[in-house]
């Protein structure tokens, strides 16, 4: 799972005096965006300084005017109706004067470059590295959420600094990262710089993964998919309980965004954070991997993840390792092709197998690559093609298909 690897710390004045960026200086880590310390490393522009907590605003899309100033949003399920100088649910968008706004447009607060094997995706270009960034912000309230110091906060009460989208873009370009990810608190809530951002990269042949709780309308995603290359949903449970409980949020609007990312053909898989006696029985197991199997079809890869005691959920013990193994053996059962054993280094269930032959395609060691022998998306044994995308070229090919009649109206 996803860490706030590059969260920024309270930058002091110093730092900000010190470094453009602050966040390197402040925090004491590696910085690996460009540098600005009078330098333009990556020959992108300098970056500009440190914003202390506060604000920007930007338009935001995916929302209708009431006739009373108020709005309605219409970007995730909560369907915020939202009064004048009041935001919605997430915090992080605000109706003034009846016109709505994204208030985290550009307000990068957490940055790193992690293996696309931790966002965890394994079937896309497996070994290579993502720009991986975050605003302030998340459309629901996770208990064991690992982020919660970031998502779970208003924009001024987090640490940020300007970046635009093609800034982002081009630092990819310059550094040969392949993929920039939107992740580590909800990327929906900062919808219109994961957009204008992807759209950026795409034109300088970088790709775009969403690392998402799949908690968005139908036509925002729809359209986001023309510039995403890539997409993992943390599917929580299978059951609306969970959701409620757990989550305060609801299943059946992630069903429904799962199954329109299948009707789109846009590549995704999905992770499921197994914890103990709260989504963890066979039964709901097996009525998960089944519905995968049905609606999405079986080449949607599943990763059962290990959960460790965080947040407000420190009462349950870290996921017994059996009880991942047989989520697995289930889900395998039920007909899905891939699927993992998540956050248990060393674990052959962290292995790719050609679901034809068995053949051992991917080996891993935690979020390393130690060897892969899919070929042109083929197994090098049988010929099988293996689902997933193996290529930039092919990364970037991706163009969603025309909407099906009555898709993602009969999820029940
Ligand atoms: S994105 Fe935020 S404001 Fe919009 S409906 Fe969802 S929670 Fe409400």
């Amino acid at each position: 799972m996803d860490g706030v690897m590059g969260r920024l710390p309270q930058p002091s004045r110093r730092d900000v005096l010190r470094c453009g960026l602050g966040a390197c200086l402040a925090g004491g880590m590696v910085c690996r965006l460009p540098c600005a310390q009078g330098q333009d490393v990556a020959g992108t522009g300098a970056l500009p300084g440190v914003a202390l907590p506060g604000v920007v605003r930007h338009p935001a899309r995916h929302w209708e005017k009431h006739a009373d100033g108020e709005v309605k949003c219409l970007l995730c399920p909560r369907a915020c109706v939202v009064g004048d100088v009041e935001r919605g649910y997430c915090g992080v968008r605000e109706n003034q004067g009846g016109k709505y706004q994204t208030l985290v447009y550009g307000a990068l607060c957490s940055y790193n470059v992690d293996p696309i094997e931790k966002k965890p995706l394994f079937h896309y270009l497996p070994g290579t590295q993502a720009l991986s960034i975050a605003t302030a912000g998340c459309n629901i309230e996770c208990k064991f959420c690992q982020n919660w110091q970031i998502s779970q906060f208003r924009p001024e009460q987090v640490a940020s600094t300007p970046v635009t989208p093609e800034q982002l873009a081009a630092n990819c370009a310059a550094r040969g990262w392949p993929t920039l990810a939107y992740t580590y608190s909800e990327p929906v809530v900062f919808y219109e710089y994961m957009y204008d951002a992807a759209a950026a990269a795409r034109r300088r042949g970088v790709g775009s993964v969403m690392i998402s709780n799949g908690y968005i309308e139908e036509e925002p995603i729809r359209e986001l998919c023309k510039v995403l290359t890539g997409v993992k949903i943390d599917l929580k449970a299978f059951t609306e309980r969970f959701y409620v409980e757990q989550c305060a949020g609801e299943l059946k609007p992630v069903l429904r965004a799962l199954e329109v990312l299948k009707d789109v053909g846009i590549w995704f898989e999905l992770v499921i954070l197994i914890i103990p006696t709260l989504n963890d029985s066979p039964e709901e197991i097996k009525a998960m991997a089944r519905w995968v199997v049905e609606r999405l079809g079986p080449d949607v890869p599943m990763h059962f993840t290990r959960f460790h005691p965080t947040y407000r959920v420190t009462n349950l013990p870290r996921t017994p390792v059996p009880t991942l193994e047989r989520s697995r053996d289930i889900a395998l059962g039920e007909g899905v092709r891939y699927v993992y054993a998540g956050n248990v280094p060393m674990h052959p269930g962290e292995n790719t197998y050609c679901h034809q032959c068995r053949e051992l395609l991917i080996r891993r060691v935690g979020f390393r690559v130690e060897s892969s022998l899919i070929r042109d998306g083929k197994c090098p044994k049988c010929g099988t093609t293996i689902p997933g995308v193996w290529s930039q070229e092919q990364a970037l090919s991706f163009a969603p298909r025309q909407r099906a009649a009555g898709t993602a109206q009969g999820t029940s």
